[in-house]
């Protein structure tokens, strides 16, 4: 099945029901009212010439065109471009030119940035960009060419679409590095999206809360796909973040389900008035992206009323959910493992040097094989094959282990793993302990070079509000607790940790602040 078929079964039955909900720009949907919103758009591109396997860029932050344009480039085949809102000119005209984006929707900007004349300065050294749209100027224009295409020419382009069909270049979110473009589709993003709805029980009733990005897999796929597959609503606060619009829309729209990465249920757990809000609609979620604290899974539990939540662990290259912990899992393994893999996916953890599976309980890498498995890195077999291996195995650089009843805990990334006089350390470990503190609010742990052990544990330390942390305190409070060796030698307390626009703190910017503070 393809994308646009799927969402033909939804609008069949339950053409009625609110589709789409956009808080910040007052817009409402029923299924069948976003239905034909995505067959104008999806005739206007016909009109200007996208053909199948045709990049369309999309650059903006999170609004009802963005949903449209998701479904529209999928029911005629053309590949969409996520484009990340917090590029500057030449993150962008690298993704354009990597990517051969010929048709750009945008946004006019966003934050600081003017985009229209960011898109202006890059045009003359992007050859391929024949046609850009302004949604806020140009989106009445790109309905209106519909009238110049048959919606006869559209179903003849639905028709010869195939599942296996790319139809979407996503770039990672940039944690460890430089972005890399992964091509998906139909069948890898539409059955992730089913059965992530299906473990969650997702159905017509569902009202979704969506504060992530669209641009990322955990709001294209984990947000609007798991939706449309199963009736529910997608809600959407606003363009970005932001915890007050969070918790208001989630009283104000009755949502039953609320995502996340950790950071920002922290920030919703801890905002001066998150007392004000029922959230008693509140049922179940999703929390997945990054290291998802024990304590703040029992917080989201307890505080929000997310009885079910769940944790998902995946990655772009995959779509992106591999494991997901389900609402009948012990309340200790919800809160405290990733779940077990997906229907129809394999899962395996291995030595990293000799391949070899690792017993039970052993740390090694996650690799994952199955239909979620990305086509390819765009235009760059090289890296696509350091990736997937011949067997069709993706080795996702993350260090994880599994329980006898296959329950996997993600330990940390390999490349953040802290050797410390030949010590493995996981950051994860400390920071899980940190966050037992009253005090602490968000705790963030690296490795920074040393010349004695090679590498010495660093930690970053948000405090709650009104509280005051000392190295001394918080040494005292892991001292007898964890081993020495793990125990953080130096502190750094911080107000925000740097950031991917995912809402994921990137441990390469802390290791680059820190080395040269610490001298
Ligand atoms: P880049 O690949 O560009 O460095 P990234 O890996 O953060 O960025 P994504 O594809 O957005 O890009 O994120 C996937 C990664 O996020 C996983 O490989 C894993 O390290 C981490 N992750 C995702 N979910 C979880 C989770 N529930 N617990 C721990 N880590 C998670
Ligand atoms: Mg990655």
């Amino acid at each position: 099945e393809t994308i646009g078929q799927n969402l033909r079964r939804t609008v069949e039955r339950h053409g009625d029901r609110e589709a789409l909900v956009v808080a910040s720009q007052n817009y409402r949907a029923t299924y069948r009212q976003l239905w034909d919103t995505t067959t104008q758009v999806a005739l206007g591109l016909l009109a200007l010439g996208v053909e199948k396997g045709d990049r369309v860029g999309i650059w903006s932050p999170n609004r009802f065109e963005w949903v449209v344009a998701q479904y529209a480039t999928a029911r005629i085949g053309a590949i969409l471009v996520n484009l990340n809102p917090a590029y500057r000119s030449s993150e962008l005209e690298y993704a354009l030119n990597q990517s051969g984006v010929g048709v750009l929707l945008l946004a006019r900007g966003f934050r600081q940035t003017d985009y229209k004349a960011m898109v202006e300065e890059v045009r003359p050294r992007c050859p391929g960009l024949r046609v850009t749209l302004v949604m806020d100027d140009d989106w009445q224009l790109l309905l209106s060419n519909a009238k110049h295409v048959s919606e006869a020419t559209l179903a003849q382009r639905e028709a010869s679409l195939q599942f296996d069909d790319p139809i979407n270049i996503q770039y990672t979110s940039g944690t460890t590095g430089f972005p890399k473009g992964a091509t998906l589709s139909h069948h890898n993003v539409l059955n992730n999206g089913f059965f992530i709805g299906e473990i969650l029980r997702y159905g017509p009733e569902d009202r979704v809360c969506i504060p992530v990005p669209f641009y990322h897999c955990f709001g294209m796929v984990i947000g609007n796909l798991a939706c449309t597959s199963h009736g529910s609503t997608m809600v959407i606060p606003g363009e970005a973040f932001d915890a007050l619009a969070v918790l208001q829309t989630v009283q104000a729209e009755r949502c039953t389900s609320l995502y996340g990465v950790p950071t920002m249920f922290i920030a919703e757990l801890d905002h001066p008035r998150f007392g004000e809000f029922d959230l008693k609609s509140l049922r179940t979620g999703v929390m997945a992206g990054s290291p998802c604290p024990v304590e703040v899974m029992k917080q989201v539990q307890s505080r929000m009323n997310m009885r079910e939540v769940t944790i998902c662990y995946g990655m772009t290259e995959t779509s992106p959910v591999s494991t997901q912990s389900a609402l009948d899992d012990p309340l200790d393994k919800r809160v405290s493992t990733v779940g077990r893999i997906h229907p129809h996916l394999e899962v395996k953890i291995v030595d990293p040097d000799s391949g070899g599976v690792v017993p039970r309980g052993q740390p090694g890498e996650l690799c994952t094989r199955g239909y979620s498995v990305m086509l390819g890195y765009w235009e760059n077999p090289q890296a696509t094959e350091a990736a997937v291996d011949r067997a069709g195995w993706m080795h996702t650089g993350d260090l994880a282990t599994m329980d006898a009843d296959g329950y996997v805990k993600i330990v940390g990334r390999i490349k953040d793993m802290i050797i410390r006089g030949g010590e493995n350390i996981y950051p994860r470990e400390v920071e899980e302990f940190l966050h037992t503190h009253p005090g602490v609010s968000e705790a963030q742990v690296i490795g920074v070079p040393s010349k004695k052990y090679g590498e010495e544990v660093m930690a970053w330390v948000k405090a709650k509000p009104g509280v005051t942390l000392t190295a001394e305190e918080l040494t005292k409070h892991c001292t007898g607790k964890i081993s020495t060796y793990k125990v953080p030698r130096y502190w750094k307390f911080v107000d925000a940790f740097p950031m991917t626009v995912t809402g994921k703190v990137q441990k390469f910017r802390m290791r680059e602040l820190s080395i040269p503070e610490l001298g």
